[in-house]
C-alpha cells in the first residue's frame, strides 16, 4: 500500500463526467470511464495489496454509502480493489487510512522477515500510532494471511507472487551491485521503475532499500515517497 495521487487527467475528468450523468439517471457508477480512469491512476494495482496480477478488480466507496447516497457518485470516494481485499475489508476496518492522502509508508513499515527454508512472514510495523494505522494494519495482516478457509487460500497464492516480485528484485539489485558502466546505467533505470509508484509491491521493495540505506545510498532516493 503506498500514496497515490488522485492527479486531474483527461481520464479523470471524463470519470467525473460519467459519475455526473449517472448520477441524475440514477444509474450505475460503476461506468467504463470510471474504470479506466481508475486502471490508470492506481497504475493497475489493487490499492490494497498492491497486486498487478488479480483477475478480478472492484471498485470500493473508502466511506459508506449508506448514510450519504451521493458518496456513491463521488469520484474521490472511488477506489481500484482486487476482489480478495475488497471481501476481507467488507466494513469491519473504518476508518483505515486513505491512501490519496496520507503517506502511508511514513505511517507503516513493510517487511518480509526470513528467507528461503527458514520461516517466511510478513511484518507490517506502526510508525505513527492513530487508529486509522492501526486498522490498516490489521486489515493488512487478515488480507496477507486471510481468515476463513477460502481466505487462507487466495491469501497464500498473493503471498506467493509477493515472494515472486521480491526475488526478481532482489536479483535486479544485485546484478546492479556487480555490474560496470553502462550496465550499471542501465540498471539503476531498471530499479528506479522497479521502486516507482506503478511497481507491483512498491511498498516492500522502497521499505526493503529504506532498511538498507546505507549499502544503497544511490538507490535510496528512489525508495522515499
Ligand atoms: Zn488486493
Amino acid at each position: 500500500m503506498i500514496k497515490i495521487e488522485r492527479k486531474e487527467t483527461e481520464k479523470a475528468r471524463k470519470a467525473v463526467q460519467s459519475l455526473q450523468k449517472a448520477k441524475s439517471s440514477k444509474s450505475s457508477y460503476n461506468t467504463p470511464e470510471v474504470n479506466a480512469a481508475l486502471r490508470e491512476m492506481f497504475h493497475g494495482k489493487c490499492y490494497l495489496c498492491e497486486n498487478k496480477e488479480s483477475t478480478s478488480f472492484q471498485i470500493e466507496h473508502m466511506y459508506s454509502c449508506g448514510k450519504n447516497p451521493e458518496l456513491k457518485y463521488d469520484w474521490n470516494n472511488l477506489f481500484l480493489v482486487c476482489a480478495h481485499c475488497n471481501n476481507t475489508k467488507l466494513d469491519k476496518y473504518e476508518p483505515i487510512l486513505d491512501c490519496t492522502k496520507e503517506n502511508i509508508e511514513e505511517a507503516i513499515a513493510f517487511r518480509k522477515k526470513g528467507y528461503f527454508g527458514t520461516e517466511e512472514e510478513l511484518v507490517f510495523e506502526v510508525l505513527d500510532f492513530t487508529d486509522e494505522t492501526l486498522n490498516t494494519q490489521r486489515l493488512l495482516k487478515e488480507i496477507y494471511y486471510g481468515s476463513t478457509p477460502q481466505k487462507k487460500m487466495e491469501a497464500k497464492i498473493l503471498r506467493k507472487i509477493l515472494r515472486k516480485e521480491l526475488s526478481q528484485f532482489k536479483e535486479y539489485v544485485r546484478e546492479y551491485q556487480e555490474a560496470e558502466d553502462e550496465e550499471k546505467e542501465d540498471l539503476k533505470c531498471l530499479l528506479k521503475q522497479q521502486l516507482g509508484d506503478a511497481s507491483a509491491f512498491a511498498a516492500f521493495k522502497r521499505w526493503l532499500i529504506r532498511d538498507n540505506e546505507e549499502v544503497y545510498p544511490e538507490l535510496a532516493v528512489y525508495s522515499k515517497q
